[in-house]
């Protein structure tokens, strides 16, 4: 057996070249790292790679992670500029026993020795969205805006082994150095082969306080379905940040076993996720949340997918 399952409709592409490789026996380290490289590369995407929305100093500062779950490897970077895949440079940082999570000019000093490629990640469209965000909010004081799409993957490869990876452009109008959950193990992704693989999505200082990755990858092991344990979790974290302030910030996961049963849960109206496995070619869902705390979802019509791409890239009015 064999899969991948990814947060958001812009993840459908990269785990379409990710299964290819899949099918011809590659591991799941390349095929997790083509992947995000994929949605890292498309411009039109505006909280991935380049064309990635800036922070507050309109600067593309990036969040991003690789996890091995056979050995449990780990490399992450934060706040990291001007480069143009992130994930490959977290995978390579993987590899280190040492200064494997590094952050802004550190994450610079290392990519730019092992020859990374540099890139200004600034788009002129993503300069436009900011102005336009600029002058929307003259009147009230400038703050991250709610709209952001972290992409987040898990993949099981035949071998049995699988891989946890992140990329993100973090949260618009961040302020500089502010790190989300991205790059965080066991908040933004977790990975082990023996148990199962989880990502997240959503406001990255909410979905900490729950180690949420981590915590569905902890019941899986013990057994629990991926879609169960996703739906326990979010449920859990969810009720508690309302309880204990009021109000929780946007979650969502996605996750599969190492059988390659996989799972989804959100807190919020709008989640979609893109999955492909050895029994289904690649499909984007649309989520609705029951009333009880159950997620559905259903294929995106064809009508949704092209308007889906008509508004990314449809001209931006100042
Ligand atoms: N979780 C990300 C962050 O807080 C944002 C996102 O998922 O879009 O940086």
């Amino acid at each position: 057996m064999w899969g991948m399952i990814a947060t958001w409709r812009m993840a459908v592409e990269g785990i379409t070249k990710g299964a290819k490789l899949l099918k011809e026996q590659k591991g799941a380290g390349d095929a997790i790292e083509t992947a995000i490289r994929e949605v890292e590369d498309f411009p039109y995407y505006k909280s991935v790679g380049y064309g990635g929305l800036p922070n507050e100093e309109m600067e593309v500062e990036m969040d991003a992670a690789y996890m091995d779950g056979d050995t449990l490897d780990i490399g992450a970077v934060c706040a990291i500029k001007d480069f143009a895949n992130p994930v490959s440079i977290a995978r390579r940082l993987s590899r280190e026993k040492v200064n494997s999570f590094l952050a802004a000019e550190g994450a610079e000093k290392f990519a730019h020795k092992e020859g990374f490629e540099r890139k200004n990640m600034l788009t002129d469209r993503a300069k436009a969205h900011y102005r336009k965000r600029v002058k929307e909010t003259a009147a009230q004081e400038i703050r991250p805006y709610a709209g952001h799409d972290t992409v987040g993957m898990v993949c099981l490869d035949m071998s049995g082994k699988m891989t946890a990876a992140t990329s993100t452009s973090g949260l618009f109008m961040k302020k500089k150095g502010r790190i989300g959950d991205s790059p965080v193990s066991g908040s933004g992704f977790y990975a082990d082969s023996r148990r199962g693989a989880a990502s997240a999505t959503g406001l990255g200082e909410d979905l900490m306080k729950g180690c949420i990755s981590y915590e569905i990858v902890r019941l899986m092991g013990e057994g629990m379905h991926p879609q169960k344990a996703c739906e326990t979790v979010v449920n859990y974290l969810d009720a508690q940040l309302k309880e204990r302030r009021g109000q929780a910030g946007d979650l969502s996961l996605i996750a599969m076993n190492p059988q390659g049963e996989w799972g989804v849960a959100t807190n919020i109206e709008g989640f979609s996720f893109a999955v492909v496995t050895e029994k289904q070619e690649p499909t984007v869902y649309l989520v609705t949340r029951t009333e009880d705390g159950h997620c559905t979802f259903e294929t995106a019509s064809e009508e949704w997918m092209e308007n889906y791409m008509k508004t990314r890239m449809a001209p931006i009015e100042e």
